[in-house]
């Protein structure tokens, strides 16, 4: 593995937390200026990298870059005061789960898969026969 898929494969899995360039090339194997050009890459082309000031590794505050995740619904990303609900490996906003859910007439997003959209169909028609929809996971 590459030290640049190796960093992106990091932030990935780890999405909200921050590393800046010194931790990243430690973790990597790779020197300081290699590690600058590779994020200044994922920056570059946008997706859902993240420039940040504050590294969740080291502390210190630098330039770091942070991995955000996306509604499946409406492609904002999802913020701190709103993580989303993670419905089979897809996160939508909570706000957007709900209007899924209760609104017959949205038109399901295209890139959800045909599992997300059963279990949407499954919570509205529990939601028909008078069960409540299920609780916000996190408060
Ligand atoms: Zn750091
Ligand atoms: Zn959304």
């Amino acid at each position: 593995m590459t030290p640049a898929a190796l960093a992106r494969q990091l932030l990935l899995d780890a999405p909200g937390d921050a590393l800046c360039d010194p931790c990243l090339a430690l973790v990597c194997g790779t020197t300081l200026s290699d590690m600058r050009e590779i994020t200044t890459g994922l920056l570059d082309r946008g997706l859902d990298f993240h420039p940040t000031s504050i590294c969740t590794s080291c502390r210190r505050r630098v330039v770091a870059i942070v991995y955000r995740t996306k509604c499946v619904h409406c492609s904002q990303p999802l913020a701190d005061d709103d993580p989303g609900s993670l419905v089979d490996g897809e996160r939508f906003h909570f706000r957007c789960w709900r209007l899924l859910v209760t609104d017959d007439t949205i038109r399901l997003s295209r890139t959800m898969n045909r599992r997300s959209r059963e279990l949407i169909e499954q919570s509205r028609r529990r939601i028909r026969s008078g069960r409540r929809p299920p609780p916000r996971p996190s408060d």
